[in-house]
């Protein structure tokens, strides 16, 4: 039995739940912490108070200032916090200490960037087309918020949606993942700390089929923020159909690397690499289709290969270690299926493949790269969610193109060349959210973020995320003194 116990956060305050659930180290394999699951009845508590929260009490007459402020200190804390959040995130989902340290110190960067934004959201006065009447737009809140997310960089991914919502006045109610909940429910502890009035924010977690159906389907929530795969982004879809919520999905993707001939061929291999093998591969981002210019194929693959080998796989809490394990066996078991299919189907391993040796517990994969004829091998195909890079050739600018469109999903993808004409035609060209050119992986609070196709509706980040989380509300004005003729009377 784990000694280390984890509460939910609802309403202001820490609660037991009913119900439990062991989280594993995916390091080791074994149970590390006792979690609570969310029951029903927990979710009905946290909506409700969100509901109150929003329409009474010091939340809902707080200025726009003051909310700023909040989540500035908020950003304060999770900074001051780095060490011991980034702890629990390596331990709880098996992401090396290095990459946790980074995210959760640049986490802080998204609660201080919608802190400043809070009361810069403005609304509009309207130059209506009648004489005798003003009219003005009031930006408001738009209602309790659901917001659901995966597994993988929880704190990161929470903070593209509390931030925001909380910047334009909403609550919310944060479902952390059954897998890997711990830095969230950590994490509430210092939303408690920044001092947000009790029942702005609530985090809990739970599983999908009780506590992640009844908080999106919630007849108080009004709007549903989810990030996970495209499965579950179904059900989400299904479950707003109740509540009407208005809803965004941040989903996976299958992002194609386009290398031509003419790019620096090292700087490409090494973003080529961490685009696919950092966080382990388990980034919706990740850069799992690589296209080469067929003259420098085998070139590019052997400086690929070489620098696969040399990872230092292993312990995720070691500084050194460049990848850890997969965050769950399930995750394991499909990699490996799908692996073995892909070979069966006549794709040629380059290197990987297998457990690494030495490695008999835990979640740990090899870095992975297949070689493939065409597109049709499942690796190529579906999102792996692994360290598995496909590698597919290509003879022509325009086939690059169609290769890289050519999948339902379009969330980023990645293009390296020195020329500069084609890195234009490229990024215009291609279906994806986020186009990196001589890069690959950069983020910022600053810029828009999400998909399309099959990788998702609407956009995290930036500006434009606030209005996704205000709806407006027309206030006409008559400002004649006239009295209003009786409408009964003929004149
Ligand atoms: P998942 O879809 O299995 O789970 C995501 C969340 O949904 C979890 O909190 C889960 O409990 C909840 N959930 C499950 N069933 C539900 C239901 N019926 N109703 C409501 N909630 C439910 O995803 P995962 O396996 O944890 O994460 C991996 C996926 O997330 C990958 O596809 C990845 O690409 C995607 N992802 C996308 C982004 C992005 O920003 N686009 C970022 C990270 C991860």
């Amino acid at each position: 039995m784990s000694t280390v116990a984890f509460k939910n956060y609802i309403d202001g305050q820490f609660a037991e739940s009913t119900v439990t659930f062991d989280s594993i180290d995916p390091s080791k394999g074994t149970p590390w912490a006792r979690m609570p699951a969310a029951t029903v009845a927990d979710v009905n508590r946290a909506v409700e108070a969100a509901h109150r929260a929003l329409r009474s009490g010091p939340w809902a007459l707080m200025t726009a200032t003051a909310r700023g402020k909040l989540l500035v200190r908020l950003g304060d804390l999770v900074v001051a916090n780095v060490g011991r959040l980034a702890e629990l995130e390596t331990r709880d989902t098996g992401k090396i200490i290095r990459e946790t340290r980074a995210q959760v110190a640049y986490v802080g960067d998204y609660y201080r960037y919608y802190g400043g934004l809070a009361d810069k959201h403005e609304g509009a006065f309207v130059p209506i087309d009648k004489a005798d009447m003003e009219v003005t737009i009031r930006p408001e809140p738009i209602g309790v918020v659901a917001a659901v997310v995966p597994w993988n960089s929880q704190l990161f991914l929470s903070a593209v949606k509390l931030g925001p919502a909380l910047a334009a006045g909403c609550t919310v109610v944060l479902k952390a993942s059954e897998d890997g909940p711990a830095p969230l429910l950590a994490f509430a502890e210092l939303v408690h700390e920044a001092g947000f009035p009790a029942g702005t924010v609530s985090i809990l977690t739970g599983f999908g089929h009780d506590c992640g159906h009844r908080l999106t389907s919630h007849p108080l929530v009004t709007r549903v923020a989810f990030t996970g795969g495209p499965t579950t982004a179904r059900q989400i879809v299904i479950n707003t159909a109740e509540n009407l919520a208005y809803t965004t999905l941040e989903l996976g993707g299958k992002s194609p690397v386009v290398v031509f001939a003419d790019a620096d061929l090292d700087s490409a291999a090494n973003a080529v690499v961490a685009g696919i093998f950092a966080a382990t591969g388990q980034s919706c981002v990740a850069g799992s289709r690589l296209l080469v210019e067929r003259s420098v194929k085998d070139e590019f693959l052997a400086r690929l290969k070489r620098k696969a080998e040399a990872i230092a796989i292993g312990d995720p809490q070691d500084p050194a270690t460049e990848m850890g394990p997969l965050a769950t066996l399930r995750q394991h078991e499909r990699i490996e299926s799908i692996v073995a299919e892909s070979l069966a189907a006549g794709g040629h391993l380059v290197t990987g493949g297998a457990r690494p040796k030495g490695k008999a517990d835990g979640f740990y994969y090899e870095p992975t790269i297949i070689e493939a004829a065409d597109q049709s091998l499942a690796c190529v195909r579906e999102e792996l969610f692994g360290p598995v890079l496909s590698v597919l050739a290509f003879d022509s600018e325009a086939e690059a193109l169609s290769l890289a469109n050519d999948t339902p999903f379009g969330l980023a993808s990645g293009v390296f060349t020195t020329n500069l004409a084609r890195a234009h035609r490229i990024a215009r060209g291609i279906h994806a959210g986020v186009v990196w050119i001589n890069t690959y992986r950069a983020v910022s609070p600053l810029v828009p973020f999400g998909g399309y196709g099959q990788s998702g509706l609407g956009r995290e980040g930036g500006l434009d995320a606030i209005r996704d989380y205000t709806r407006s509300k027309s206030v006409w004005i008559r400002t004649s003194d006239e009295p209003i003729p009786d409408p009964f009377v003929m004149r």
